[in-house]
């Protein structure tokens, strides 16, 4: 088996980001791997900022929905014990931003989550099948249950 040196967390921050992230840690921890966390915005206006950008996460975001998203990745970061360098805050489509990230700081496995979509869910496609098809590292889909 390929020991992994640097595995992505891609987190959406529902109900199940705690279960997929137990998943990363422990293979971090198999892999003596370095984790870095990513979370993208995919749903709050972004005013003068273009698509695509990395948000810093040194200075206070101008915008409170920002902050708040900013705050809910640090909280999850320092409870993972993830330092901030290795944790990104980015504005754009979840599945294009996180293979990109992904392939810009040779990350060898993304980690992130999986519902398992039937019918039309699945025909409009979702992150984890995205990724999946794009990435070219390997992607370990954490199956989640329906609630
Ligand atoms: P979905 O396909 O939207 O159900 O999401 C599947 C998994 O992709 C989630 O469990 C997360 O691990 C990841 N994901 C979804 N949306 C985002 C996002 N905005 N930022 C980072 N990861 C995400």
């Amino acid at each position: 088996m390929t020991d992994y040196k640097h595995i992505l967390l891609a987190v959406d921050f529902s109900a199940h980001s705690e279960d997929i992230a137990q998943q990363a840690v422990l293979m971090a921890q198999q892999n003596q791997a370095q984790l870095s966390l990513v979370h993208v915005l995919d749903n709050i206006p972004m005013p003068q900022v273009s698509y695509g950008s990395v948000i810093s996460l040194n200075e206070k975001a101008d915008n409170d929905l920002l902050e708040a998203e900013k705050q809910k990745l640090l909280a999850m970061a320092k409870y993972l014990c993830i330092d901030s360098g290795h944790c990104w805050l980015i504005w754009g489509v979840p599945k294009q931003e996180i293979v990109q990230l992904a392939e810009r700081t040779k990350v060898d496995l993304i980690v992130l989550g999986s519902h398992g979509r039937h019918g039309l869910a699945l025909l409009l496609g979702s992150t984890a099948t995205g990724v999946l098809h794009y990435a070219q590292c390997d992607v370990l889909a954490v199956r989640l249950q329906a609630d």
